[in-house]
């Protein structure tokens, strides 16, 4: 039996160029990964059951892509054929070699290209077996391309509301995969069709051709094809998305370890960039695609750009940060730090002067209506109105004056103003001795939690009103009004409040759900993207607004910023959640706590 034939050498070359590029790569993750990072990732390593269950995550994910099948059934299915049948093509035609030869060592190639160095294998044991196994996989390979190549041209039919742009690199990284398994099962054909060692797919082409007169002449050339596709392929890998195939698991085992990424957030960026499928689905998520909003902000884009080294500096600055990619994307990208990356670097000094809340008025519980909080008085007022009705001890801490949460500089980029006007902040608020901080704005609340580490508890106005209902410090009729209600991306998204809106309204109204597909679609008033013109956002908005169940009456929302973005593009009554619950207030029947009981169960928790 023959062990070698040149045609083998560009398959060769590629796979080591692949396996010593990617080695190179993971050391130098690991080496840009802090040692108490690492440790973490190490005890994954160290303990055999965290890496069977872990390992089982990557198969899932890498080669099953099931977090995709929920997402988009033909899509999950056509990542599923290429990527578990290739998979298992290997592993069984590695079992195929080592029965039919007897040997652990034979050269990687050998497994690859068997039936041409054993293109008898009727005489061998499990041959019938192999060849149906060895076909079945093959088969699902095909179909997983035959998908492929469909979805190129009909997108439509995978639900994919826009086509990925492929650079010339990907282009010959694609072309070349598209090829690897026609060439593969012509060879294979080919050669059952002389030897007669086919499986049910092979073996019938094969007759075919042999009977066309084709097999003798052609056979040769078809190995050719076949191993120059996969040099090809192999060779592009690093320098496309099919880098996905080696980053992913590293980058599960990652999150597995629980890492703070943002100690080595450049290589964490870089992980999660080569981790990236293109597989399309945050382009359907993404608000600004319906919209069609000039540029190429989605993550995708961004991602790609990052690969590429194709970045323009509005790239950072041209997404409304709402996160619905990051909520669909089934490899668990988080796209918000690498655009916080980019926009490092700007710097100012900010203007304290203004902040003489030195006076800041004494109460239990303090109320920071935020800049945003500001342009929708109402809300500020009702809550007010509620507070006063539960005979709170109540007061909004920037009535007179006030400074921003720090938000919007870290948005831009400009870290060390954000942490003045965090400490800023901070010194205020311990002077005010509060004992419970209250927001509207979702993005205020995220920040305070997230950024100031405050020794109180922050709540959102929708959790604080609950509270007082659950204490019947406060009742509300409820008179039937058909209401729908927006998940805001930071309130919903970010902070994970969604429960506590709906339970309000579900005590005041008759409250009617959206479909779930359509929760928490942008409103497009967005201070991450800076360059969206007043068009675009009300655009956006009126798409958002056009999912409302029918017959609704009011579209309450919780957030500042939304509730503006849909005052001007809706046709049905917007109204805070704040100003309904305010409007709908009865007298209480009986009181069951103390003025401060709110305060000081928030404390407890
Ligand atoms: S970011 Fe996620 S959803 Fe978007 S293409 Fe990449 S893998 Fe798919
Ligand atoms: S954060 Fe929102 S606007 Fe930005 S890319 Fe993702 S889905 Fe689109
Ligand atoms: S997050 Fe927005 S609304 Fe809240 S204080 Fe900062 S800028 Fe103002």
């Amino acid at each position: 039996m023959d062990r070698f034939d040149i045609f083998v050498l560009p398959f060769t070359i590629g796979l080591a160029f692949v396996v010593i590029y990617y080695i190179v790569q993971l050391f130098r993750w690991r080496s840009q990964i802090p040692q108490e990072e690492r440790t973490k990732l190490n005890a994954i390593f160290k303990s055999p059951v965290k890496f069977f269950w872990y390992g089982i995550d990557v198969i899932k994910e890498s080669l099953l892509h099931i977090n995709l099948f929920r997402t988009n059934l033909l899509l999950g299915f056509m990542h599923m054929s290429l990527a578990f049948g290739w998979f298992m093509l290997i592993i069984c035609g590695n079992l195929e070699s080592k029965v039919y030869t007897n040997s652990h060592l034979n050269p990687p190639y050998f497994p690859i290209f068997l039936k041409y160095f054993i293109p008898d294998m009727t005489k061998y044991p499990l041959h019938k077996v192999f060849a149906f196994v060895m076909d079945f996989f093959l088969l699902m390979v095909l179909t997983g391309i035959a998908l492929a190549l469909t979805k190129r041209f009909i997108s439509k039919k995978f639900s994919i509301a826009k086509k990925p742009k492929y650079t010339a690199i990907d282009r010959v990284g694609l072309y070349s995969l598209w090829l690897i398994f026609p060439f593969r099962f012509l060879a294979e054909s080919l050669n059952a069709g002389i030897y007669k060692s086919g499986g049910f797919l092979t073996q019938n082409v094969g007759n075919l051709l042999n009977d066309a007169g084709f097999a003798e002449s052609s056979a040769y050339t078809a190995w050719w094809g076949y191993s120059i596709a996969l040099g090809i392929f192999l060779c592009c890998v690093p320098f496309t998305r099919y880098m996905h195939i080696l980053s992913e698991p590293f980058f599960i085992f990652l999150k597995h370890a629980k890492v703070d990424a943002s100690k080595f957030q450049a290589a964490y960026n870089d992980i999660q960039v080569k981790s990236c499928s293109k597989c399309g689905v945050c382009l359907n998520a993404c608000p600004l695609v319906p919209s069609n909003v000039e540029g190429n902000p989605q993550p995708i884009y961004l991602l790609n750009a990052l690969r590429h080294g194709t970045l323009t500096p509005e790239m950072a600055d041209t997404c409304l940060n709402c996160r619905r990619c990051e909520e669909k994307c089934p490899v668990g990208i988080t796209i918000e730090p690498l655009r916080m990356a980019l926009k490092k670097g700007a710097s100012m000094e900010p203007n304290l002067e203004y902040t003489t809340l030195a006076e800041y008025p004494k109460a239990k519980v303090g109320y920071f209506a935020g800049c945003m909080g500001k342009l929708t008085p109402a809300t500020t007022q009702s809550l007010e109105k509620i507070a006063k009705a539960a005979n709170e001890s109540f007061v909004q801490l920037d009535k007179e004056s006030g400074i921003c949460c720090g938000r919007p500089q870290k948005l831009a980029g400009q870290d060390a103003v954000a942490q003045r006007l965090i400490e800023r902040n901070k010194e205020l608020l311990a002077q005010s001795k509060v004992e419970l901080l209250v927001t509207s704005c979702p993005i205020c609340l995220k920040t305070f939690k997230d950024d100031y580490q405050l020794n109180i508890p922050v709540l959102h106005h929708t959790q604080y009103i609950k509270k007082l209902l659950d204490a019947r410090k406060i009742e509300v009729k409820n008179d039937a009004k058909r209401t729908a209600y927006h998940d805001s991306c930071e309130l919903a998204r970010g902070c994970g409040i969604t429960e506590e809106p709906r339970y309000i309204l579900k005590s005041s109204s008759s409250f009617v759900e959206m479909e779930r597909q359509h929760r928490g679609q942008c409103c497009g008033n967005s201070l991450a993207h800076t360059t969206l013109t007043s068009q675009a956002k009300a655009s956006i908005a009126a798409i958002t607004v056009s999912h409302l169940p029918e017959q609704t009456q009011y579209l309450i929302t919780s957030c500042p910023a939304c509730n503006k973005a849909f005052k001007g593009s809706s046709k049905v009554e917007v109204q805070d959640i704040a100003v309904f619950t305010a409007n709908n207030l009865t007298p209480v029947t009986h009181v069951e706590e103390s003025l401060h009981g709110v305060a000081a169960t928030a404390s407890a928790k």
